[in-house]
């Protein structure tokens, strides 16, 4: 069986792009960390890891990076995938929660279906900076009456304090900047 895959190794392959998409911002690139079929199952493996098929009935993915890595966490946990997309991409009735960004406000939607009532939820993304994006995710997840097991991100920029935003939740992310 080859190594376990340890979250160093996932660090040294992503890729920082300082100023994407404006100046200022070192966008973490994790890209290379798909592209790389150990380090992408490896990436699964460390997200998951708190749970076992059975445990957890959805995984509820934010668009667009988190899709890539909750949709294949669900097949790991044999449970279903559920989107957070942004507004106006939902073809059936939607349940919406805005957010505030560094400039202006955005909004994002699930299905009023999604989710049956008490569902044992985890949520991921890819990345978490000042947490808005997750703490709307969040939002909609409890707004449907499911129950979130942890929030979950591969990346976490600790200096930008996006856990004050998921309070009373569990927060676990496998990189810390
Ligand atoms: P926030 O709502 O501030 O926590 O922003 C989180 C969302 O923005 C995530 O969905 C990330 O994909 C994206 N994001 C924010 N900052 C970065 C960054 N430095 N590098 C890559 N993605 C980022």
């Amino acid at each position: 069986m080859p190594s376990a895959v340890t979250p160093q190794e996932i660090e040294q392959a992503i890729r920082n792009v300082p100023d994407f998409p404006k100046a200022g911002i070192q966008f973490k690139d994790i890209t290379p960390v798909l592209a790389d079929a150990r380090l992408f199952a490896g990436a699964i493996e460390l997200l998951t890891e708190q749970f076992r098929p059975g445990s957890v009935d959805a995984v509820v993915g934010i668009d667009a990076r988190g899709f890539i890595f909750a949709a294949a966490a669900a097949t790991r946990l044999q449970c279903g995938f559920v989107p957070v997309r942004k507004k106006g991409k939902l073809p059936y009735r939607t349940i919406e929660q805005d957010y505030a960004l560094e400039y202006g406000q955005a909004t994002v939607a699930m299905h009023v279906d999604a989710l049956k009532p008490g569902a044992r939820v985890i949520l991921i993304d890819d990345l978490l900076a000042t947490g808005g994006t997750a703490a709307a995710a969040a939002a909609l997840v409890k707004k449907l009456g499911a129950r979130i097991l942890e929030i979950t991100f591969l990346i976490e920029l600790k200096f930008l304090n996006g856990r004050e935003k998921l309070k009373g939740h569990p927060v676990r992310s496998v990189i810390t900047y």
